[in-house]
């Protein structure tokens, strides 16, 4: 059993599955935490009283794409804290926007909607416009009557952004800073996200490969997440693909995937290939790439650099 004085399951009993960044070695960008129920029951409460700001319950099934919240309830409190309740199950939310709410009301069922792999809660507690521990609010270490900072009231649902994840862009404004009033630029296409980390509702981001560089702030709420399905350049940054031969030694560029779409092993971004098999699929060019004759990879052409 756990040691809250604050729950988010009407049962009380919140197995925890998925812990938050900082206790969190294999995921370290996990900005909240994930329980299921230990009592079967899967109900879902709210943490502390509060109005509900914001919720979704029409989102059916797994989307690691967009929907990544899939249906879930926002609670803003009364000191300017908010929490959410993502991945509920679909149809299930029992409270409406605007909606004032007691600690322990019931807010929907869990569910496995949105980016999840399997029936759980995830909890998360935003306080200055970033996602904090929420250990001790459950612990009862922090009150959420103490806080008096304050988040726009107009702050909209984010999708999940991580360190890496695809975004596309269209018109939208980008600043030099989380905090400038007056747009940089405006930027569209495909991007990626820099660091993690929403600010003043904006978040970082960077152009795809071969530059590290921060390219600046956008609001959270203009980026349309993408799961990354190819590694091909979006921009001119990368060089001109360079015909191969067979014998030909090449290097994979960070990052690429094989033909079929598969990641490959952190070891192949280091190791120099031979090309075994130069060859058309889809009309477009397929290397087979390997090592002392053995096969390693099918690769796209613009994904190999030959070594001298
Ligand atoms: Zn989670």
């Amino acid at each position: 059993m756990n040691n809250y004085t604050r729950h988010v399951l009407a049962s009380k009993a919140e197995q925890l599955t998925a812990d938050y960044k900082t206790r969190n070695p294999n995921y370290p960008t996990h900005k909240g935490m994930d329980f299921t129920d230990d009592a079967g029951k899967c109900v879902i409460v709210a943490v502390a009283d509060g109005v509900v700001d914001s919720c979704r319950s029409d989102v059916i099934g797994v989307d690691h794409t967009y929907n990544t919240a899939g249906n879930y309830v926002r609670i803003k409190h009364p000191n300017g804290i908010y929490t959410r309740y993502l991945h509920l199950e679909t149809g299930s939310a029992c409270v409406k926007t605007g909606q004032t709410v007691k600690a322990g009301a019931k807010l929907g069922m869990m569910g496995n909607t949105g980016d999840s792999y399997g029936k759980h809660l995830h909890f998360d507690v935003c306080a200055n416009g970033e996602y904090v521990d929420p250990l001790p609010y459950l612990t009862g270490a922090k009150g959420f009557g103490t806080n008096t900072a304050q988040q726009p009231e107009d702050e909209p649902a984010y999708p999940e952004l991580r360190k890496g994840d695809k975004v596309v862009l269209a018109k939208a404004p980008l600043y030099a800073a989380s905090t400038s009033s007056k747009k940089a630029n405006t930027v569209t296409g495909i991007y990626y996200i820099y660091a993690d980390g929403i600010i003043n509702g904006r978040i970082r981001i960077t152009t795809p490969k071969g530059c590290a560089d921060c390219t600046g702030w956008v609001n959270a709420a203009d980026c349309k997440t993408d799961k990354p399905v190819n590694s091909t350049p979006t921009t001119g940054k990368a060089p001109a693909p360079v015909a191969l031969k067979v014998g030909d030694k090449v290097r994979v560029r960070d990052d690429a995937l094989t033909y079929s779409g598969e990641r490959l092993s952190s070891w192949v971004y280091d190791t120099v290939f031979d090309v075994q098999q130069v060859g058309t699929l889809s009309k477009n060019d397929y290397i087979v790439i390997g090592l002392n004759g053995q096969v390693t990879a099918g690769m796209r052409l613009n994904d190999l650099t030959k070594t001298s």
